[in-house]
């Protein structure tokens, strides 16, 4: 069933940013300034497909410039459509500026069915696409750098990569015009489960403060809680797994396109995605009920809902029925700006997905320093460190004449890798965002939801630059 929505998507994010203006009260000129999208490219290019010509329709929305590149991811799907593609580019901007990564908002969408084609035309398509962004002045480590999106992963990215690479050669920095890439490409280790873990590290900061927990009505830690997700994609896939294997939560539904699993005592995430890529679905894994009415297994009863597939998901049509205390949007836009009124009125609370799905860009920005740096991270100082461990070990020895226990050992006398630094930097970002966000809703009697909140701290800094530069 198709939801009944008044509002499109970007309007509904426009409807959302609006109460940060109120808030702030914020000068109508750069209110209107900061929520335009600033430039849209929409270009139409065929391709030669099995002897015949097919013509393909793309976009890449720039949102905001006020700090350069644009970022976004570029999305693959049968219905992609311009205004969805600007909503997405602007909460972009929104998202860098809460988890300060400086960059503006950027996204781009290919209307096209992937399943429908092999790899070989997909490449074809991809470099074809990405030739019309680099020349039209879309695509470069300067201006504009996609990245992943529903649909996409490392091999379009480095399909991408290699076709700017061809048309700039002269381009030392040519590795940072995307990110996403496969680490023998450029990538970073880290970059495929950045958002699920995000999400997981949102949720584990907002489980330290126990007075965030008691106004939602729950009670103690994250472990032993029962949770719904929806979505078993790249995002949710990440979390889930997360969740399910470190944190000891319940996972008791998940909701995939082709319907849902429940099992309340827990359903074993890694065991559903193996079986998904095998069967194609997620109908017939044994040891939980399946139900084709996925949908509806949003309204069950839990302790935190996380939509983690599409937007549009949570309307004024089920939004009266949704039955947990925490929303967690793993997903862009999962909730409509009426189904948000509907819900904050009664009451659950929602970690908006401008924070909570921004480990992504977080290290998409991680991998474009690392693309300009040249170099991999830890590469410098890892072995530095782990002789400083060896020689802290050893004075302690010789203080004491005792052995440090072998795990202290193992721990001391090793040096960071990549991906020790990368989940760090991730962990780091998702905390002290956290609590620019609660500190936010405390200090102020105007914000009662932390959207509000996140879209207050947004809109202050992008004016901030605004203010500091001018407009010219
Ligand atoms: N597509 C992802 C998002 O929506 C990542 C964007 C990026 O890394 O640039 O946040």
């Amino acid at each position: 069933m198709t939801p009944r929505q008044t509002f499109s998507f970007s309007q509904s994010v426009n409807h959302m940013v609006a109460r940060a203006f109120k808030v702030l009260d914020m000068d109508p000129g750069i209110a209107q300034s900061i929520q335009s999208c600033k430039a849209i490219l929409q270009v139409k290019f065929p391709v030669n497909i099995r002897g015949k010509i097919e013509v393909f329709t793309g976009w890449r929305a720039v949102h905001s410039t006020h700090r350069l590149p644009a970022k976004g991811g570029i999305r693959y799907a049968p219905i992609v459509n311009q205004d969805e593609v600007e909503a997405l580019a602007a909460l972009m901007t929104y998202k860098c500026a809460i988890v300060d990564v400086p960059f503006g908002g950027s996204k781009g969408g290919l209307m096209i069915d992937p399943a429908k084609y092999d790899r070989d035309e997909m490449q074809l398509i991809t470099r074809r696409f990405a030739r019309e962004l680099v020349r039209k002045g879309f695509l470069s480590p300067a201006a504009n750098v996609p990245a992943p999106d529903m649909g996409t992963g490392e091999r379009e990215m480095a399909w991408i990569a290699d076709t700017y690479q061809q048309l700039h050669p002269e381009d030392i920095n040519y590795a940072a015009c995307v990110t996403g890439k496969p680490v023998h490409h450029g990538g970073i280790r880290g970059r495929t489960e950045a958002t699920g873990r995000g999400v997981v590290y949102a949720m584990r900061e907002f489980f330290r403060h126990q007075d965030d927990i008691k106004a939602t009505g729950l009670k103690g830690s994250l472990g032993g809680k029962r949770i719904v997700i929806q979505g078993l994609g790249n995002v949710g896939y990440h979390a889930a797994r997360l969740l399910d294997e470190e944190d000891d939560t319940k996972i008791i539904a998940l909701i995939e396109r082709d319907g849902a699993l429940i099992n309340e005592d827990g359903l074993p995430i890694e065991e559903i995605r193996q079986y998904l890529n095998k069967h194609k679905t997620i109908k017939g894994f044994p040891g939980a009920n399946f139900t084709a009415d996925g949908h509806t297994a949003l309204e069950l009863e839990c302790d935190i809902l996380i939509p983690a597939a599409l937007e549009s998901q949570i309307t004024s049509d089920n939004a009266e029925r949704i039955k947990t205390r925490l929303i967690i949007e793993a997903a862009n836009g999962p909730i409509t700006f009426e189904a948000d009124e509907i819900l904050r009125k009664r009451g659950i609370t929602i970690l908006p997905d401008a924070f909570v799905n921004a480990g992504g860009v977080t290290v998409s920005y991680f991998e474009w320093i690392r693309n300009l740096a040249h170099i991999r991270f830890g590469r410098m100082e890892k072995r530095y460190d782990e002789l400083r461990g060896e020689h802290i070990l050893s004075a302690i020895k010789t203080m004491t004449g005792k052995d440090t226990p072998e795990w202290i050992h193992k721990e001391l006398a090793r040096g960071a890798n990549e991906l020790d630094l990368v989940r760090s930097g991730l962990d780091d970002t998702m905390r002290l965002a956290y609590q620019e966000l609660r500190s936010t809703l405390q200090d102020n009697d105007k914000i009662d939801d932390y959207r509000t909140a996140a879209y207050v701290i947004a809109v202050s800094k992008i004016a901030r630059s605004y203010y500091d530069i001018g407009v010219y």
